[in-house]
């Protein structure tokens, strides 16, 4: 199977805050690999933008170093990154101040496409907004792209899409969810909406309940104190795990496009019912023998922010009204996967006796490790005397099916780089969607800091809170393994 690059058309791409982690660690690489695999136009230029001072040349082996640090890709060849290294440059420019932007302006090409990557604190991204158009450097065809957080709650999240709309269209900005950008979180699209086989049975006749699991190994580290003023619940369950809700939830869009798309998860959203105290599980991992716990990491020791949540959720509209879709997400667990299951109904009556046994069917859909999905099917046991019954998994692992061309699939902020430029907005947070996901989300924290909640502790390498796994037991079912 050969896989095909589409080359987008040459660009300008400004990153602020070039010179951080995000922009270290994903962007550069990422378009480095993207260069390699032949999809960005030699003829575009790629600018890191920030407060500290470096020349073109200093900027350059920043970049080398990310490169070599955090990973070319396969279909790097020796020489390319000098060449790569020839599209880089480099501003000194303070968001909040003067410094740098008339340069800044000099260098951006107004007849090409023009992306800037906010890649900063949200704190800045009215004051970069502001500065792209006093200094005329943006047009109806710029785009920006901003980071999570979007926000820490829906006043905040509504001011930031103020800030950015004074002076961009909706249609120009690129809200990342980088969950969005996995190649099995659009697979999960390709397999409902591309194939007959699923999709008739999608729906609570057939579907007892679904699981979404996003499991860590590490703890806070060095983000302790960012972590203890967001938690869990705004740090993933109100973009990624919705994320993956609404896309396993939502109504078939007419087509693949935008808003078709994202009118779709919205309606999802607002059709979540609130959560009832009883069906959420807060965690907090305590201190181990190889590591201090978390109160020591966010240097409180009284801190009453949740590194684990487990809750239930019910989807109040036609096709899901009676299947609970049960979420969970925690740090310093046993194995660092992420996995959607969903648990299809008993077949109805068993023609074969209750000594054959009763099974159910299971799609699993793998983020990560080893992305791909797994369909249990009911066979009979093979070799046994009479009728007795066995689940088989039909795997489909992606890095199997497609061979050695998998190396060439961008990762999540690859693709959505690209997509930046190819102006395609499908796999970008909406302002609403994100507003939405706040006005769900509240009530819940507000709730625990009313009632002066205490996170249940857990210990590390486990599988969070024993009363995560009550809550769900409680409505007879488990859940699933985290497992590799
Ligand atoms: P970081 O390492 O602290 O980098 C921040 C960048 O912003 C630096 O390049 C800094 O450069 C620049 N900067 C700060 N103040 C500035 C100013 N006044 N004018 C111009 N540049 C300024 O942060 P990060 O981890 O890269 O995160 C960036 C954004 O991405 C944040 O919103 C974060 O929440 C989000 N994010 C990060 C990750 C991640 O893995 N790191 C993941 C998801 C989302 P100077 O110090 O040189 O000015």
């Amino acid at each position: 199977m050969v896989s095909r690059v589409i080359p987008v058309e040459p660009f300008d791409l400004v990153i602020f805050g070039g010179t951080g982690d995000l922009a270290r660690r994903k962007i550069l690489p990422g378009l480095f690999r993207r260069y390699c695999a032949g999809q960005i136009p030699a003829d575009s230029q790629i600018i890191g933008a920030a407060r500290s001072e470096h020349d073109a040349t200093e900027f350059r082996a920043i970049v080398a170093e990310a490169i070599r640090e955090f990973g070319g890709g396969k279909a790097c060849e020796d020489g390319t990154l000098d060449e790569f290294l020839q599209r880089i440059d480099y501003v000194t420019v303070d968001a909040r101040g003067d410094t740098g932007w008339s340069e800044l302006a000099s260098k951006v090409r107004k007849d090409l496409i023009n992306a800037f990557y906010f890649s900063v604190g949200p704190g800045l991204f009215g004051d970069l907004a502001e500065r792209l158009h006093r200094y005329d450097m943006a047009d109806d065809d710029s785009r920006i792209v901003v980071e999570k957080p979007f926000g820490r709650d829906l006043a905040t999240a509504k001011a930031l899409n103020a800030s950015l709309a004074k002076h961009f269209d909706e249609t120009q900005i690129y809200r990342i969810d980088h969950y969005l950008g996995k190649e099995t979180v659009q697979n999960l699209m390709a397999v409902r909406f591309g194939n007959m086989l699923f999709e008739p049975l999608w729906n609570s006749q057939y579907i007892d309940h679904i699981q979404i699991s996003v499991a860590e190994t590490v703890g806070v580290g060095g983000r302790g104190g960012y972590y203890d003023k967001s938690g869990a619940m705004r740090d993933m369950v109100q973009n990624h795990l919705m994320q993956l809700l609404c896309l396993i939830a939502m109504e078939p869009p007419a087509k693949f496009d935008p808003d078709a798309v994202r009118d779709e998860k919205l309606k999802v959203i607002r059709a979540l019912d609130p959560v009832e105290p009883h069906h959420i599980v807060r965690g907090q991992y305590g201190p181990s023998a190889d590591d201090d716990g978390f109160r020591t990491h966010v240097g409180d020791p009284a801190s009453k922010t949740e590194s684990f949540v487990a809750m239930k959720i019910a989807i109040s509209n036609w096709r899901w009204a009676g299947t609970p879709f049960y979420l969970r997400t925690g740090k310093k667990l046993k194995a660092r996967t992420s996995e959607i299951t969903v648990v299809f109904k008993d077949a109805p009556h068993s023609i074969f006796g209750a000594e054959a046994g009763r099974h159910n069917n299971e799609l699993r859909i793998r983020l990560q490790p080893n992305e791909g999905m797994t369909l249990d099917v009911t066979i009979k046991e093979p070799g046994q005397g009479g009728m007795r019954l066995v689940d088989v998994p039909l795997d489909m692992s992606f890095a199997e099916a497609l061979g050695p061309n998998v190396a060439e699939v961008p990762d999540a902020y690859e693709r959505l780089i690209m997509d930046v430029i190819r102006g395609n907005q499908t796999l970008f947070m909406r302002g609403d969607e994100v507003e939405a996901a706040w006005a769900w989300t509240d009530p819940i924290i507000e709730g625990w800091q009313a009632r002066g909640e205490v996170p249940k502790t857990y210990d590390s390498g486990s599988d969070g809170p024993t009363d995560a796994m009550a809550m769900i037991a409680r409505d007879g079912r488990i859940w699933r393994e985290i497992k590799l």
